[in-house]
């Protein structure tokens, strides 16, 4: 199924926003929703608008990501890359604070992805004043995908990031979208999901996510078993759990760590 205009609404306020010159921000995860909304959006606004954006978060993060995003951007649009200022891992954090976050205190979120965009996104604005202050910032949310999500406003001005000389709109483009309809539009686009769709994965967020379905756990077990058994190990040695069930992982993915190899231990030491 193709999607037509008539399903991808521009609200109205947006348009005047593109209109009048604003900088319309794709916040792209590499999974599929941001990679949907990326194509829809580069066929409505004018390319010289648009700028991508992704929070890298090292190794938790999928294996070819960055990549994924590099390789499926349209052509002439920048991608900016917003690392948490500290240096610091999730993973480090995690054994600092000696508790996972969770759903109802979800700093991984704030601390490693809004944080670090917001701050890119002013110093962009800054640097280019030819957008006037303006910024649509995209996200790829969609109502299907939970019913808190389903809650969400579509468009809404951003109080937080509006100041005197500074206008931010948030919109949800693809908030309307059924997750066939996202395969599709990559489909139609000649594009490919990230590989890690097609391994099993329902969702492309951090390898073993808090908010993840325990197959998505069992399966990230299965293609990671390096991280499974460090994420494991982390659990043990703070006495908190990744699940919010309160069951280490093993127990709730049922899948067995790997025996420790050395030889993997030596080549992180030598920085392979
Ligand atoms: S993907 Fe999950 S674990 Fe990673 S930052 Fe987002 S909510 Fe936290």
């Amino acid at each position: 199924m193709s999607i037509d205009n008539a399903r991808f609404p521009l609200p109205p306020e947006c348009r005047a926003m593109i209109r009048a010159g604003a900088l319309v921000v794709l916040n792209h995860s590499g999974g599929k929703d941001s990679q949907a909304m990326t194509i829809l959006l580069s066929r409505a606004v004018p390319r010289a608008q648009l700028v991508a954006v992704h929070a890298p978060l090292g190794e938790v993060e999928w294996p070819g990501t960055i990549e994924h995003i590099e390789a499926t951007l349209p052509m002439g649009v920048p991608l900016i890359l917003a690392p948490v200022a500290s240096g610091k891992t999730l993973l480090e954090r995690v054994e600092e604070r000696g508790l996972w976050p969770s759903s109802k205190a979800r700093w991984c979120t704030s601390d490693f992805k809004t944080g670090p965009i917001q701050r890119e996104l002013r110093r962009y604005l800054r640097a280019h004043p030819r957008f006037g202050g303006r910024l649509v910032n995209t996200m790829g949310m969609r109502a299907a995908e939970s019913p808190a999500r389903a809650r969400k406003a579509p468009w809404r001005r951003n109080d937080r990031m509006s100041v005197a000389d500074r206008e931010v709109f948030d919109w949800l483009p693809v908030f309307e979208l059924s997750t066939d309809d996202v395969f599709s539009v990559i489909r139609d686009a000649g594009q490919s999901p990230h590989w890690a769709y097609a391994a099993g994965m329902s969702r492309l967020s951090c390898s073993f996510c808090i908010l993840a379905s325990r197959t998505d756990l069992r399966r990230a077990a299965e293609l990671r078993p390096d991280l499974y058994r460090t994420y494991a190990e982390l659990e043990r040695r703070i006495g908190h759990t990744l699940s919010p069930t309160r069951r280490p992982l093993p127990e709730v993915t049922g899948v067995p760590l790997a025996a420790h190899d050395d030889s993997d231990d030596l080549g992180c030491l030598n920085g392979r």
